[in-house]
């Protein structure tokens, strides 16, 4: 009995070099496996490891022989403590951090889906409010709400360079309607 994993193996080892889209390879688990779990899961895996390319979305590839690197390395203990000491331990949002309890989490500027890097300038503080807010709609609604926030801090501060600035992102944004 193989597991999950071994039967997608399976399947790209008999296809080699071949684009494939990912329901086939589904397909192919279901006959030995009928009630396999989240297959899709084990395939993305599979291309984060490095083992599959993907071609484009839904559609991957195995090369023989080939081993790429993992494309999701977190950032290593050293970077994440540089990122947060820069940011002085706090959410660049909305300033909650170690001083007044909160979690911080080192977030990736530019997604590693996108070929985001684990590096310093990569990087960023948030709590795992904003931290969850932006995994879960992305940087431009993320970008909205900072925006709106640093609208609010702007006028807090009486600083109206700063607050025509956000302004006219935040007008921009909605041009495009992305937020
Ligand atoms: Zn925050």
């Amino acid at each position: 009995m193989k597991t999950v994993t071994e039967y997608i193996k399976e399947f790209f080892e008999k296809h080699p070099n071949e684009e494939i889209e990912h329901g086939k390879v589904v397909d192919y688990v279901f006959q030995f496996i009928p009630k396999a779990r989240d297959p899709w899961r084990a395939i993305r895996k599979l291309y984060q490891e490095g083992w599959l390319i993907k071609v484009r979305k839904g559609i991957y590839k195995r090369i023989p022989g080939y081993k790429g690197h993992n494309v999701f390395t977190p950032f290593s203990k050293e970077i994440k403590e540089q990122i947060f000491k820069r940011d002085n331990y706090r959410c660049i949002i909305c300033s909650k951090g170690l001083h007044n309890g909160y979690e911080i989490c080192a977030d990736h500027i530019r997604p590693q889906a996108q070929g985001g890097k684990s590096v310093l300038r990569n990087g960023q503080t948030l709590c795992s409010e904003h931290n969850l807010m932006k995994k879960r709609y992305g940087t431009t609604v993320f970008l909205g709400k900072y925006c709106r926030t640093m609208i609010k801090k702007a006028r807090e501060n009486n600083d109206t360079k700063i607050e025509k600035l956000f302004q006219e992102i935040l007008k921009i944004l909605e041009k495009y309607n992305l937020d």
